[in-house]
């Protein structure tokens, strides 16, 4: 049966308080996914308060991965959790930053479009941010778009969202909006107590901007008991039903799990005047059952120079979750220093007992040498090989010079070479702003029936993402076809190579795109899959 929906598009806002890291991302992707599972259509966005106009130009250190959407917007890495959780693509505006707000009212000044009036925070920012979460509600494909608002309360770069939410909320009437706020519960070990003060005062300082939260999620490590929730909703003006623990649990994916056991989802339902749907959430019962009970271990190394955050390679390792859970298995990633790898010996030390190797994107020559020491290793001793982006382009020089004897072969992006194996693109070669300039986006790709990808895929067509600057140099495409290297995968519009393989190998596949982007909870990635697959019969055969 069609489900009517409803006429007007809800607005949920997600601010945090007490401390920065307490998992909003999860919490909004949560909710975002129980309501789906009752059948309305969700979409999740991101508001940050820092002034860079995307996070493309964040160093991963800094900020974790940067995550791309199909239409090639360089995002929030929590934008991959709304993707992973919701299994539907996002896009530029699912992400906002403080940066791209003041560059629009400022352009807008420039084309004289405030007609002589004094540009001030507000109301012409707040209407920007109010302009941009309302983008999102008017093209009805929505039932209800959920905000994640970055940063902390009480910050001052949070200060003018929260402005906006008040005044979107009068704007929107009764019904139509509601504000969740996650705060902490901190645990004292001396005195064996939760403490609610802190959130007592975050929700205060949300009162004082004139924002009432409805619903609390109260971030812990130790079950809350009824006292410590009569406690929060009396103080905090919130129903006792509408106080939601949210306790630590091993696995991201069974948040929303806990969140539907304690009505996160009906208690939104109910303040936002939606109706009660039933719920079909088992196939992420399935999932997370997978995750938590694997048949048996591998050690994957993640080869990488961003080793000490993981989270600058998010995707990736919740690529591997997703995977893992397809194949029954636990995949331990150990991460792998690049720059540790200097020669054959360090190689065998470091990935020895490995049963897959996978080679990391990444930017500038800093820890490349390591990388291809990595995939040297890893075709030698014929250990399941999985390269992305940079790890792609590391494969294809270390076989230029290793089994083309192209001496000193590589990519210009590391300097000047005799054999420019990797090179810049030529539309890239005039191009001296940073910011959004890269090979970004959907791209179409035509993969060679046999190969491993083709096998993966189990299509002829297919189309990722991209985010880099040097491509393949096709100069070179006849030496490497006549000497065991494969172009699989080629740009049917542009004939750029997209995927290298060795077919003598036992799994040895380089893609130029990321992967990583598109696996989800219900869609694990094929090459992902394969590749867990590979390492786990690895594994066996060594036994
Ligand atoms: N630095 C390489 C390029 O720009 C690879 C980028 C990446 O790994 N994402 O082409």
């Amino acid at each position: 049966m069609v489900k009517e929906s409803p006429t007007q598009t809800k607005y949920v806002f997600v601010t945090g308080g007490v401390a920065s890291s307490l998992g909003k991302g999860i919490i909004s992707a949560s909710l975002a996914k129980l309501l789906q599972a009752r059948g309305y259509r969700v979409t999740i966005q991101k508001l940050d308060p820092y002034l860079n106009v995307d996070p493309g130009t964040l160093n991963p250190y800094e900020h974790g991965e940067c995550y791309v959407t199909e239409d090639g917007a360089e995002t929030d890495l929590d934008l991959g959790h709304y993707e992973r959780f919701l299994n539907s693509p996002t896009s530029q505006g699912n992400n906002v930053t403080t940066g791209r707000i003041y560059q629009n009212v400022i352009n807008k000044e420039r084309r004289g479009e405030f007609l002589g009036k004094t540009v001030q925070v507000i109301p012409h920012i707040t209407d920007e941010i109010k302009r941009c979460i309302k983008l999102l509600g008017t093209k009805k494909q929505f039932d209800v778009v959920i905000t994640e608002i970055g940063g902390t309360v009480g910050d001052i770069e949070s200060l003018p969202y929260i402005e906006a939410v008040r005044q979107l909320r009068n704007d929107l009437g009764p019904q139509n909006s509601i504000v969740v706020h996650l705060t902490l519960i901190p645990y004292m070990s001396a005195s064996g107590e939760l403490k609610t003060k802190p959130t007592q005062h975050s929700v205060k300082a949300l009162l004082e901007n004139g924002v009432q939260p409805d619903i609390l999620v109260l971030r812990t490590e130790k079950p809350l008991n009824e006292d410590i929730r009569r406690k929060v909703a009396l103080f905090c003006n919130v129903n006792a039903d509408a106080v939601i623990e949210s306790i630590d649990v091993p696995t991201i994916y069974e948040v929303p799990l806990r969140m539907l056991k304690q009505n996160l989802d009906l208690v939104a339902i109910r303040k936002l005047g939606l109706e009660v749907r039933d719920i079909d959430i088992s196939k992420w019962e399935e999932f997370v059952e997978k995750v938590k009970h694997p048949k048996e271990e591998i050690e994957i190394a993640l080869v990488g120079k961003y080793t000490e955050l993981p989270d600058a390679y998010k995707s990736i390792v919740e690529s591997f979750v997703h995977a893992g859970a397809a194949n029954h298995v636990k995949v331990k990633l150990i991460y792998v220093n690049s720059e540790k790898i200097t020669d054959e010996k360090a190689a065998e030390a470091l990935l020895g007992d490995m049963c897959g190797i996978l080679v990391a994107p990444g930017f500038g020559h800093r820890g490349m040498e390591g990388k291809i020491n990595a995939v040297r290793y890893a075709r030698e001793h014929n250990v399941p090989f999985f390269g992305i982006c940079l790890g792609m382009q590391c494969a294809v020089i270390e076989y230029a010079r290793n089994i083309l004897k192209m001496e000193g072969a590589g990519s210009t992006e590391a300097g000047t070479t005799p054999y420019p194996v990797i090179d810049l693109m030529e539309e890239q070669k005039g191009v001296t702003e940073k910011g959004g300039t890269m090979r970004l986006g959907a791209y179409p790709c035509h993969l060679k029936k046999g190969s491993k990808s083709y096998d993966a895929y189990r299509s002829e067509n297919i189309s990722e993402r991209h985010r880099h600057r040097y491509e393949f140099n096709n100069k070179y495409l006849d030496d490497f076809l006549t000497h065991g290297m494969e172009p699989v995968g080629i740009n049917p519009d542009t004939n750029l190579v997209e995927i290298v393989e060795i077919p003598e190998h036992r799994w040895f596949v380089g893609v130029q795109y990321h992967p990583e982007y598109k696996s989800t909870v219900v869609n694990p990635h094929p090459l992902f899959v394969a590749f867990v697959k590979a390492a786990i019969d690895y594994k066996h055969d060594q036994k």
